[in-house]
């Protein structure tokens, strides 16, 4: 068996004869980026490692369910004036996820997303890591920082 190893912690094994070891590597990395992998053999040589930079799930569909349910639940006459109906559901659903946003002089550090060139991505931090990332509410994504 294979095995593969999350931030240098042994993660799970695989039988490489099926092939898929490393797109499932892979795959297992898309919702954290900024974890780095590695794949080994049976005798413990590394064939492969990657670290990842970006994930297009920064909210699953059932966080993204929970958040909208406390977007419509939160909502008075006084703040739908400066909610957004993509933005700010993202936002709540990041923080169900651990995330706070970055702020400084008490406004978001937004920047231009190089995918979807929308001004909307902003600085975020995950609560448990300490780890500063990126995330685009057009796009759904999360990116290194
Ligand atoms: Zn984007």
């Amino acid at each position: 068996m294979w095995t593969i190893h999350r931030n240098g912690r042994l993660y799970d094994t695989l039988d490489p004869k099926s092939h898929a070891v490393l797109q499932i590597a892979r795959s297992l990395s898309s919702d954290n980026p900024g974890d780095s992998f590695t794949v080994k053999n049976e005798t413990g040589e590394t064939v492969g490692e990657f670290k990842t930079t970006v994930s297009h799930m920064a909210l699953t569909k059932s966080v993204q369910a929970a958040a909208l349910k406390k977007y419509h639940e939160t909502m008075t006459p006084e703040n739908r004036v400066v909610r957004d109906d993509t933005i700010t559901p993202f936002f709540i659903g990041l923080s169900i996820r651990g995330f706070s946003t970055e702020t400084r002089n008490g406004c978001d550090i937004l920047s231009d997303c190089p995918t979807c060139r929308k001004s909307s991505r902003a600085l975020v931090r995950n609560d448990a890591t300490g780890k500063m990332f990126q995330a685009c509410p057009y796009c759904n994504t999360l990116t290194t920082h």
